[in-house]
C-alpha cells in the first residue's frame, strides 16, 4: 500500500509531515524520512457539508491524527461518529475525481 513519507529533524527530533524546508520547531535543514508506524489516534476532526465539486458525498469527516511514531497526518475519518482518541487503521483511497481524473488520500478508519 501506497503510504506517506515524513520527517524527522535531526537536530531536535521534531518530526513534520509535510516536508518543511527548515524545522518548524528549531530551524535547521538536516531531515530523515521516517513512514507512519502502528496505529493512529484521532486528534481533532471537523465536519465538512459544503464540499467541492468533484466529492459525490454529502458530509465528509477531516481530521488530524497522530501515529505511534508521533507523525501527524490529515485525512479523511470514515465514520460517522468520531471521537477524539478513537484508534484508527490507516488506508489510501480516492477522495476526489477531478475530469475524469482520480485524487489519491489518506483514509483512516475506525479499528474494531
Ligand atoms: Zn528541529
Amino acid at each position: 500500500m501506497k503510504t506517506i513519507t515524513a520527517y524527522r529533524c535531526k537536530a531536535c527530533g521534531n518530526v513534520m509531515y509535510p516536508y518543511h524546508f527548515r524545522c518548524l520547531n528549531c530551524g535547521e535543514r538536516d531531515f530523515e524520512p521516517i513512514e507512519p508506524q502502528g496505529k493512529a489516534r484521532l486528534l481533532t476532526y471537523t465536519i465538512l457539508n459544503e464540499l467541492p465539486w468533484g466529492i459525490d458525498e454529502r458530509g465528509r469527516v477531516l481530521g488530524i491524527v497522530e501515529f505511534e511514531n508521533h507523525v501527524k497526518a490529515l485525512g479523511l475519518i470514515e465514520s460517522e461518529q468520531p471521537k477524539i482518541g478513537m484508534k484508527l487503521e490507516v488506508g489510501w483511497r480516492t477522495v476526489r475525481v477531478i475530469g475524469g481524473e482520480k485524487m489519491y488520500g489518506l483514509s483512516f478508519k475506525p479499528i474494531r
